[in-house]
């Protein structure tokens, strides 16, 4: 019924902790260092983990071990260093970490971070006055965070993130130098150094976390190029992969895809939990995103809903012609769970 097609898994995590804060609680991707650990000990009882490095030189499927895992990470919070590499290595675990250089060092916040304050210290009519500063919001209903991050966010430029941002600091009365210094959330350069010394790999997740849709070509080179460079200075390594912020195949144009293999990149990541089919393109490589409750739930998110995607996928592209893929995303939220965030 599920096909013998399906190769290289992936999955993405992002914060692990256990407890949430109002920077993070609502987003829904946070995991607690308990469950983490339940899930590398299922992950290496029953997968084979397996490094960037294997993937890339067995692009084709065949030189992969049976059952190989990926563990990637996205968004560079500081407990991927003080929790998740620690048992990634108590585990054997080797990792990829999706880095954000604009947070590094806890200079400022991450858009999503902040938005997520504002709304459980403030609530959402902040969030919504603010974003009756940009032009495009007039159309968009914000209840939720998901709808800031799914509909607003995609719909607007960096530009006009920016705008939105300086009003939710100004309306919220934040003073983010104070509060992303105190907060302490993200990495630090000497964790990012320390990570990439280890059997870890540092990539690329933009230069402030932006849907990439709404990137003009002059935007590549601060978000995509910077980022890349920043990054391998601080660490002292080679960055060839890129994690696509938000996860979404509609963020990768052609014209960034062509972008980031001209720019040195070797392989990208996406976010939609579908099944990556033996001789996956390096440059399409999907990932399972997970909050496993248990075993059973894990291998449920790892093994049978990636699968149920990918017949769904094959299947509504097959009949719904050229506009299948748009399509077929909105059809297939169904399976997708609660994920406002990657
Ligand atoms: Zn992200």
């Amino acid at each position: 019924m599920f096909g013998p097609s399906y190769s290289l898994r992936c999955v993405v995590l992002h914060h692990i902790s256990a407890t949430e804060s109002p920077f993070t609680s609502g987003m829904s991707m946070s995991i607690t260092p308990r469950k983490f650990e339940a899930a590398l000990r299922f992950l290496t009882r029953y997968y084979t983990p397996v490094r960037l490095q294997d993937v890339l030189t067995n692009c084709e499927g065949r030189g992969l071990p049976p059952r190989a895992v990926l563990v990637t990470f996205d968004d560079a919070y500081a407990s991927v260093a003080e929790l998740a590499a620690p048992l990634c290595q108590k585990f054997g675990v080797p990792a990829v970490f999706f880095v954000n250089a604009a947070f590094l060092d806890n200079e400022r916040l991450a858009p999503d971070n902040l938005v997520c304050y504002v709304a459980n210290v403030s609530g959402m009519e902040t969030i919504r006055s603010a974003a009756r500063a940009v032009h495009a919001a007039e159309t968009v209903e914000l209840q939720s965070l998901s709808d800031v991050f799914t509909h607003f966010f995609p719909a607007i430029t960096v530009a006009e993130r920016e705008v939105f941002l300086d009003a939710l600091r100004q309306l919220a009365g934040i003073d983010e130098d104070r509060m992303a210094k105190e907060a302490g959330l993200y990495l630090t350069s000497k964790q990012l150094r320390d990570l990439a010394s280890f059997d870890f790999e540092i990539g690329n997740h933009t230069y402030t976390h932006v849907h990439c849709r709404s990137l003009s070509r002059e935007e590549f080179g601060p978000q995509v190029d910077r980022n890349k460079a920043d990054l391998e200075a601080v660490s002292g390594t080679k960055v060839r992969s890129f994690s696509q912020p938000y996860g979404s195949s509609i963020d990768l144009t052609r014209e960034l895809a062509q972008h980031l293999k001209r720019s040195g990149h070797e392989a990208v990541f996406l976010s939609e939990s579908v099944a990556n089919p033996r001789g996956a393109d390096p440059f399409h490589l999907d990932r399972v995103s997970s909050r496993a409750e248990s075993d059973e739930s894990l291998f449920f998110e790892i093994e049978v809903l990636p699968r149920l995607r990918a017949v769904r996928n094959r299947l509504f592209r097959r009949s719904a012609g050229p506009q299948g893929p748009m399509e077929m995303r909105s059809w297939g939220e169904g399976f997708d769970g609660s994920r406002p965030h990657a």
